[in-house]
């Protein structure tokens, strides 16, 4: 395969924004991030409010995703939002991040903000469909500038829905503006959510689905993880690459592939002292050689 860098898909990871926005570029240069993915504020805090960013922090922003060429940042989702929620103040309250958090990807010239779907806790799939589109057409309403809202796959527990293509599709058929709305594909909660695409043959026929329903151009990234869950087991767990169950020959398909060349890879892999991202990055380098 050859190396010209448009016939391979870039490859990334998820950094943190500690000590300023910007510094999570440098932290993506660190480990030769070629794209990134950040939280804009703590994801699993209500109180830590939304970002308030001055002119000077976005300037710093902006030259330094020049630089390092980082033109397709995601921003992903706060983890306590739920854009299904039967409950009318979480689900109004989740409805203003998503909001704030397009409104923060404007400034910061980021394309794309990630979400998962939710749970509609007691509810059934028909209320958390709606929910879901009511929630986007709210806020497409209102959208001047194009970023498009990526619905995340997800395993699935606690009552949380959107683990199916099927999910994802049927709000993106649904919503007033589907050219606003694409998709963010997680190898790890995949897998774990019944997808046996440690097989290439079954990785493949993932995306056959989403692009008959769809049309593959939809998914715009793929949250490349390894998993420690086993298949179908519901357990969303992820793990550095080649060392979790799902296993090298499905990283090396998605980096050699040429339908896949045009999706941004992502690492959502541990912080922990085994191995880091500027070796998972190297790991999956590797693989598009060979
Ligand atoms: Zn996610
Ligand atoms: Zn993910």
């Amino acid at each position: 395969m050859s190396m010209d860098n448009n016939t391979l898909p870039r490859i990334g990871a998820h950094k943190s924004i500690a000590n300023g926005i910007d510094k999570a570029i440098d932290r993506g240069l660190q480990s030769t991030c070629e794209c990134l993915q950040i939280f804009t504020r703590p994801p699993r805090r209500w109180d830590a409010g939304k970002t308030t960013l001055n002119d000077k922090q976005v300037g710093y922003f902006l030259n330094k995703s020049k630089k390092a060429n980082y033109f397709d940042t995601a921003i992903h989702m706060p983890y306590l939002p739920n854009l299904s929620s039967p409950e009318e103040n979480l689900y109004y309250r989740s409805i203003k991040v998503l909001q704030e958090e397009i409104n923060t990807s404007h400034l910061l010239k980021c394309p794309y903000v990630i979400t998962h779907l939710g749970s509609p806790k007691l509810e059934t799939r028909k209320f958390a469909v709606k929910r879901v589109v009511n929630a986007i057409n709210k806020i497409s309403e209102t959208q001047i500038s194009p970023t498009m809202i990526l619905l995340e796959n997800s395993t699935a527990k606690k009552r949380e829905w959107g683990k199916k293509i099927e999910d994802l599709v049927e709000v993106i058929n649904t919503v007033d503006s589907p050219q606003l709305v694409g998709i963010c594909l997680d190898t790890a909660h995949a897998y774990a959510s019944g997808y046996e695409i440690s097989i290439p043959e079954t990785l493949h026929e993932v995306f056959d689905q989403i692009d008959s329903l769809v049309g593959t151009d939809k998914v715009r990234i793929i949250h490349v993880n390894d998993s420690k869950g086993q298949h179908n087991s519901g357990i969303d767990h992820h793990e550095h690459i080649g060392r979790g169950n799902i296993g090298l020959e499905c990283f090396r398909e998605l980096m050699q592939h040429p339908r896949f060349k045009k999706i941004s890879m992502i690492l959502e892999t541990p912080k922990d002292n085994q191995t880091n991202d500027k070796d998972n990055l190297t790991l999956l380098r590797s693989l598009r050689k060979n």
